[in-house]
């Protein structure tokens, strides 16, 4: 028997119609594993399963994961939150749900199974951080009741409990904690600033930059990150994260802005509006653990990444 069969497992992608967990299913169907896709279609769409949904290996479930779920699979991915700012502030008593509630059921499916757990946290858990840049020891600067904190407290409270079921427990967790990443199949109104800056950008459209613009954010084009995502589910059980996964070439917003405007021959102009409560001044991953552990570092740089971006998002114009 091929060595396929031996390797090939039922994976579970909850989050899976989304940005970055379409891209995930699309690089494990390609490695032969049999994709159930869980997601409620909040934020992520069918669209993004297109290619996916032609192979028989793939299923999809529409399901809300605050609710339990009994399936059998053998290693899970917990991807499913709202990621965007305007769509995590939507509903912030559902995102502390989806967070919380998820991660629990999760979890819990994780620990009946004996399965491996992927768990995507984010580089919010480091709020506005003081530590410049971030390492996995830096506790983080969040604020526990602002518009913001729905989401950041929810991966916080996640990250415990994946934490705790694995002392508890001894269940065999991976947590990743995910810089700002952008590419293909963000969705082109999540007001997140890559989407608005080349949307606004190919429309001629004002760009609107919030503050000066001078605050930082570092890009990852997601075609590296889902590699660091593989690398890192591969790696040994003792390799559990938390990981920083992102790019550490750190711009600020009114370069992205005037790159945006560049790369896509643009006469848009640039507007300011008021900076949103909490907004992080400056984010940066250090990513020597996911060096040195799992031998990854992103290769693509912004520019390069944002053509491809721009390519994708020419047809909402
Ligand atoms: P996305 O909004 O495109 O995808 C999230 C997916 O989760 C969507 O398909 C949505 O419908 C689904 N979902 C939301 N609530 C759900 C629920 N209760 N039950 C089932 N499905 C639900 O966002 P994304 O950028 O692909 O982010 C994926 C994950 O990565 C999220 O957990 C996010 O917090 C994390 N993350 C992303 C980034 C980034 O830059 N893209 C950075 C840090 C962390
Ligand atoms: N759970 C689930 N699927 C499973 C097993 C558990 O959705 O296959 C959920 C269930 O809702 C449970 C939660 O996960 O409440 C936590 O499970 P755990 O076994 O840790 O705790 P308990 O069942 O004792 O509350
Ligand atoms: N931003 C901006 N204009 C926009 C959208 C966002 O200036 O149209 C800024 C925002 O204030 C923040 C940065 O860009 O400082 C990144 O915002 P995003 O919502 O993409 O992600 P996050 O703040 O969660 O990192």
């Amino acid at each position: 028997m091929s060595r396929l069969y031996y390797s090939r497992k039922r994976v579970m992608v909850t989050g899976g119609a989304g940005f970055l967990g379409s891209h995930l299913i699309d690089r494990l169907l390609a490695e032969g594993h049999d994709v159930l896709c869980v997601d409620n279609l909040f934020t992520g769409s069918r669209d993004n399963l297109v290619e996916a949904a032609k192979n028989p290996n793939f299923e999809f479930m529409r399901h809300d994961v605050t609710w339990p779920l009994y399936v059998e699979v053998d290693e899970i991915w917990n991807l499913a939150c709202p990621a965007s700012p305007i769509h995590y502030q939507h509903d912030p008593v559902q995102t502390t749900k989806t967070s919380v509630h998820g991660a629990i059921n999760m979890l819990g499916l994780a620990k009946r199974l004996g399965a491996r757990i992927f768990q995507a946290s984010t580089s919010e858990v480091y709020g506005d951080p003081h530590v410049h840049p971030q390492p996995e020891g830096y506790w983080g600067n969040v604020n526990p009741i602002g518009p913001r904190s729905c989401y950041d407290e929810g991966k916080r409270c996640a990250e415990t409990l994946f934490f705790d079921y694995h002392r508890q427990h001894g269940l065999d967790i991976k947590v990743a904690r995910i810089f700002n990443t952008y590419g293909p199949r963000m969705h082109p109104a999540d007001g997140r600033v890559v989407s608005n800056f080349v949307m606004q950008a190919l429309k001629g459209e004002p760009i609107t930059i919030y503050g000066d613009g001078s605050q930082t954010r570092s890009f990852c084009f997601v075609d590296d990150l889902i590699e660091g995502f593989l690398r890192f589910m591969k790696a040994p059980a003792e390799v559990t994260g938390p990981m920083n996964l992102g790019n550490p070439s750190e711009f600020t917003i009114l370069e992205l802005a005037e790159m945006a405007i560049r790369l896509t021959g643009s006469g848009s102009t640039i507007v300011r509006q008021p900076l949103p409560a909490d907004d992080p001044k400056q984010r940066q991953p250090d990513i020597a653990l996911a060096r040195k552990a799992l031998g990854w570092q992103p290769t693509v740089p912004l520019e390069q990444g944002l053509e491809r971006t721009i390519a994708y998002f020419k047809q909402f114009t």
